[in-house]
């Protein structure tokens, strides 16, 4: 019996994480510990996700969350390790690219543990990004590192990441999106209640740092959304941190209809049924490709560059104008068949590579 502690602390991290657990368990050749560090900690961005998804109740749950980069970080540091030297675990498993991955990996580390890396070698190749530094640093650390894509596989080798510690797996979101549709199909309803008809509207999500922390972007990211909600609904289920630079800027919306940020399942019930999707989220950018909805990417760049490259995603930089011109324009585009992100078993293939 191996023990894997996993470790884990923002949303896109506990949708990753669901399918993995289940794959581990069912392999009954492995004692998985959960912690929690507490980076998204209420109801809305995290106690729905175990809810709905049937993940656990965490083992230990760090509650840590708020400051900067260093205090986050640092505090994460602080807690994990006695949690890690007294559990002792044969490997730690992180997921993503949060100041959790990076804490995770740096203690594990440290401690002279192996490290399993989750969405290994994703590059926006800006080291202005957080995210962006997590990802290097967790990869430099690792050893079994599970690439969601070709291309994933591409940039570890190209960073010297030996052969042998890169295993392209597929992407464990994919298999969430396999595993949860049909309860998802269960949530259109939702449509009806916030007044919109499938097809006939766009789903948008902003919450990257890089938007939200910069007012000229987020003003014309807001700007944007407003000029497509005047020929099509809008709906922007609105993380804390671009509500709270919101309300600091004293930006609001006129005909955008916010939400307050929403489960899973009524966020695939979303996707699934949008005219397009406007994101600056990683994970929205994929789901949208997997319910064959266009997308645009408000960023600079994406790491999921074969979406691009296949025609179901457009990047429209908030640095520029024509967002809102993109977002029109996709509505009713679409692009090329593929299959990226293997065939739905990545988190079987990772459990049965972690407790071989
Ligand atoms: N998501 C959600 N509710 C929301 C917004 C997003 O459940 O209100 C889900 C979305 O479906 C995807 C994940 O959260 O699975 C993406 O997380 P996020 O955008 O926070 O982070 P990123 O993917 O950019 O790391």
């Amino acid at each position: 019996m191996k023990t894997i502690a996993t470790i884990v602390g923002a949303r896109p991290q506990f949708i990753k994480v669901a399918p993995v657990s289940k794959a581990l368990a069912a392999t009954g050749a492995a004692n998985e510990v959960l912690v929690h560090t507490g980076q998204h900690h209420d109801a809305g961005m995290s106690d729905i996700f175990f809810e709905e998804l049937g993940i656990d109740a965490p083992d230990h749950n760090l509650d840590i969350h708020g400051g900067g980069h260093g205090i986050m970080t640092g505090a994460m540091l602080q807690k994990l390790e006695p949690v890690l030297q007294e559990l002792r675990p044969d490997r730690v498993l992180i997921y993503g690219d949060t100041n959790s991955t990076l804490a995770g990996a740096l203690v594990a580390a440290k401690l002279h543990i192996p490290v399993a890396h989750v969405e290994a070698g994703l590059r926006s190749f800006n080291r202005a990004m957080p995210e962006e530094i997590n990802r290097i640093v967790a990869d430099q650390l690792s050893d079994m590192l599970f690439a969601s894509t070709e291309t994933a596989v591409h940039n570890l080798r190209h960073e010297g990441i030996a052969p042998e510690r890169i295993f392209p797996v597929g992407d464990v979101m994919y298999d969430a999106a396999l595993q949860f549709a049909e309860r998802a199909a269960e949530r259109a309803g939702l449509l009806a209640t916030l007044g919109v008809e499938p097809g006939r509207y766009v789903l948008a999500t902003v919450h990257r740092a890089e938007n939200t922390d910069d007012p000229a972007r987020l003003s014309a990211i807001v700007s944007a959304l407003e000029t497509v909600a005047a020929s099509l609904s809008v709906i922007l289920p609105l993380h804390p941190r671009t509500q709270a630079r919101m309300t600091a800027l004293g930006l609001t919306f006129a005909r955008v209809r916010t939400v307050p940020p929403v489960g899973y399942l009524d966020m695939v019930a979303l996707e699934s049924q949008a005219a397009a999707i406007a994101t600056d989220s990683g994970g929205v950018q994929k789901e949208a490709f997997f319910y064959k909805v266009p997308c645009v990417t408000l960023r600079d760049e994406t790491e999921w560059v074969e979406l691009v490259d296949l025609g179901w995603n457009h990047l429209a930089p908030p640095s520029s104008v024509g967002m809102a011109e993109a977002i029109l324009q996709a509505v009713g585009s679409s692009g090329k068949d593929a299959q990226p992100y293997g065939d739905g078993k990545a988190a079987e293939t990772i459990a049965g590579l972690l407790t071989r």
